[in-house]
This record gives structure tokens, sequence and C-alpha cells, in this order.
């Protein structure tokens, strides 16, 4: 049987059919912000899914952004504009009148990694979603974790800065969202260009154009401005991993999302600005990998994997 996997971001919902053989035989994409309600999301799915494919599901796993995995619905989303108390599960169920698993986005994410991806076998490891916001999934001791209401995943949102801490979307100050989410990522840029006086290609740029994915091609090519930013990106990263490793002895931490496409070029720089942070002995067993299916979506095959086979 195929299952439907459904990935919620704050930017792009991505959707696939996961074959019984565990690949992704439809997929398509829509922009999360052409979406007023979440009603309106899951008609238009599932009017796509009609009228595009003749390969019928089972069941969909949906993953997205603050998901209380315990009561089915989403939270208080700082990234989706659907209402406080998102009744996910039901609508969909209502909608397609099919069984419907919501996890948070990047526990599904990590799911992918652990079944399909790098973290085949292992027993504990971290999957660090980049993207828009900012989460982890959690594997530990053999079970993703969820957290006691159900609420486990939300990274971004650890404070990095407690004494001039940027606002959140969240309603705090100084999460880690903030400065390497995707908004967050432009705002540095926009103050490091504004304020430096030496030379930069990003002074040719208007602000409001410019993307991570400039920062870093010129960043490779040594221009200053672009690589005091890439720093600065790491610097938060990895001192915000270190807190994770000390805390939970972790040995395996995958990235996963834009950021992660640039690849060594991010991990080696985030696993320099880690170390300094970190025990001695979580410090030499440590390794930080890039998500072997990041070219892929391994939140699709997470969720449609928790579909079929429930948790883990
Ligand atoms: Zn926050």
């Amino acid at each position: 049987m195929n299952y439907l996997g459904i990935d919620i971001g704050g930017t792009n919902i991505v959707i696939g059919i996961v074959s019984a053989e565990n690949e992704i035989i439809y997929s398509n994409s829509f922009k999360t912000n052409t979406f007023l309600t979440a009603k309106d999301c899951a008609n238009t799915i599932f009017k796509d899914l009609k009228e595009n494919t003749k390969h019928t599901i089972a069941g969909i796993g949906i993953g997205a952004p603050s998901v209380n995995s315990f009561t089915q619905n989403i939270e208080n989303p700082p990234n989706l504009i659907w209402g406080d108390i998102i009744p996910l599960t039901e609508i969909f169920e209502s909608t397609f009148n099919l069984k419907t698993t919501l996890i948070n986005d990047a526990s599904a994410a990590a799911i992918g990694e652990w079944k399909f991806g790098g973290a085949k076998g292992l027993e504990n490891f971290a999957l660090i979603t980049l993207g828009t916001g900012v989460g982890i999934g959690l594997v530990l001791n053999g079970k993703i974790y969820n957290g006691a209401n159900g609420l486990g995943g939300e990274f971004g949102h650890i404070c990095i800065d407690r004494n001039n801490g940027r606002e959140c979307n969240c309603g705090g100050h100084g999460c880690l969202e903030s400065y390497i989410g995707k908004e967050g990522i432009l705002k540095t840029a926009k103050q490091k260009i504004e304020f430096s006086s030496g030379s930069s290609k990003l002074h040719d740029f208007i602000p409001s154009e410019i993307k991570s994915k400039d920062i870093f091609k010129f960043a490779r090519k040594e221009d200053p401005v672009a690589v005091d930013i890439v720093d600065s990106i790491s610097r938060d990263l990895g001192y915000a991993i270190s807190m994770l490793a000390n805390s939970l002895d972790l040995k395996q931490i995958f990235l996963f999302g834009g950021l992660a496409k640039e690849g060594n070029f991010i991990k080696k720089r985030t696993l320099k600005a880690m170390k300094p942070y970190l025990m001695p002995n979580i410090k030499e067993n440590i390794s930080l990998q890039i998500s072997e299916l990041n070219e892929q979506n391994p939140a699709i095959l997470g969720a449609a994997y928790l579909a079929k086979n429930g948790d883990s």
C-alpha cells in the first residue's frame, strides 16, 4: 500500500506518495502562504491528488512545526497563519476520510534519516532542521522523543542571547531561530552589510533581495562581510548544539535543510565553533554530519513511515 507524506514548512508544503518499497512515486509542492486556513490546504492537496495521480493511498502522515503529538494539534505556531490551535489531524481525516498522523516536522525528518538515511541503526542521535524555522528531531534510547507535553522539538527557541536578544516570532527574546532561521540570517546580513566599511560584493545588492545562498557564494570567495555573516551563523549554531550535546551525551548530530545544503563549508565552521564549549569526553567523540537525505525529503519519508508503522 502507498502512504501520503506531507511536510508543512513555514515557506513550502511538500507532499509525496510513498510506495510499499519506500520510494516517492508522486510529489508536488505548494507555497504555504497561499493557504489562509488549514482546511484550504487539505482541500487543495485532496484536489491535487485526484487530478494529477492515479496512485491510491491508505493513510496520511504529516510533519509540521509546533505540533503537539499527544493532542494531534498544531499549537501557537510562530511561522503559520492558520490560527492558534489547529486541529490538523481532524481536518485531514475529514477531508480524505483516511487515518492521519501528525508529528513535529523535525521528528518526521529524524524518522526518515533513521530508517532510510545516515542514522540507520543508531539508538541515540539528533537531527537539526535549518529552514524558515529551526527544529530538532531526537531519537533517544531507540525511540523518538516527544517530550512530557508532546511538544518536543523546539530547538529554535532556546535562548542564545540573554542580554540583548532579538525579538522572536514566538514572543521570546534571543531565540536561536531569530539568528539562524531564514529571516534571522537576513537580519544579520543587513546589519553587517550596513555597518561594514570595507568592500564587499554584498554592497551591490538591494538589501531585501539578498538570499542566504548569495551570502554563502561570496563567503566561499572570501568576501570579508559574507565570511563574517557565515561565521556568525556557525557560532550561534555551534554554541546551541554544544549545549545539547553536553546535556544529552550525543555523539551523532545531523544537519538538514537549506543551510545544510552548504555542506562541509557550514559543517566545518559549526564543528569548530562547538568545540570550545564541549566537555572533553564529548568533544573527542562528537560527529556532526550533513543529512544523507538532504537532497531528498526525509520528512516526507518519515511521515509516511509513521503513517504506515506507527511510532518508531
Ligand atoms: Zn522563539
